[in-house]
């Protein structure tokens, strides 16, 4: 079945499944099979509460100088966001689709790119009285990011999860990512209660994107060493 982006889709009522796409439409083809993870408000545009007016969209220190640098590696670049704004009241699907589409705007005249946007509409543990259950998609569940494993066919345990919440640390570590706290946004103040470490902490998104880079570095120099002469 088709569904515009931003359009309403019914609620899983026992094995039916939420689309959690929002971009793009239709048919995945895997490319690179690993990718980053990036967290958006906080960590790619200001968390300016609730942001969904294109005008509103600002984007955080370096984050398309590290958008630029992540764009040249052999990663898929797939963005997870806990959108509860949605559950909320304060804004709808359609207009988090046009805010994305602003934000893939902006980053594709800087010459860099995003490959997909995933998004939960539920509310998060924090707003859910006593006795309410969860979804399994809004993070610190893992659920997105296993939605856009399975869509891309992604190698997790090779993969990243960039964000400035714990709670991204915690999806991220969930599956088996390398994870990396930036100093952007909340910082890693939200949620301390969630007792987890990232993998490594970065100023900004550049900061994060260097360091995923010298991954993929040390990595093909060991290829290179361990090769036969
Ligand atoms: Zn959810």
């Amino acid at each position: 079945m088709y569904h515009a982006p931003g359009e309403e889709t019914e609620r899983s009522k026992g094995g039916g499944k939420e689309q959690l796409r929002d971009w793009p439409i239709g048919d995945i083809s895997p490319r690179w099979r690993r990718a980053v993870f990036l967290d958006r408000d906080g960590t790619i545009n200001r968390d300016t509460h609730f942001p969904y007016r294109p005008e509103e969209l600002e984007f955080e220190q370096n984050a398309i100088e590290g958008l630029r640098i992540l764009s040249t590696l052999p990663l898929d670049l797939i963005v997870v966001a806990n959108q509860a704004g949605i559950a909320l009241g304060h804004f709808t699907r359609q207009q988090m689709s046009e805010f994305n589409a602003a934000l893939r705007s902006g980053i594709e005249t800087a010459g860099a790119h995003i490959d997909a946007f995933y998004y939960c509409p539920h509310l998060e543990p924090k707003h859910l009285k006593p006795g309410q259950t969860p979804c399994d998609c809004s993070k610190p569940a893992p659920g997105m990011l296993l939605e856009a494993a399975k869509e891309f066919e992604i190698d997790c345990e090779k993969s990243f999860l960039v964000g400035d919440k714990r709670s991204d640390i915690a999806a991220g570590k969930a599956v088996g990512c390398v994870t990396i706290l930036v100093k952007t946004g909340k910082a890693g103040r939200e949620g301390s209660a969630l007792n987890v470490e990232p993998s490594h902490k970065a100023a900004d998104l550049y900061e994060a994107a260097v360091m995923v880079r010298s991954y993929l570095q040390r990595e093909s120099d060991e290829r290179v060493s361990r090769a036969p002469s």
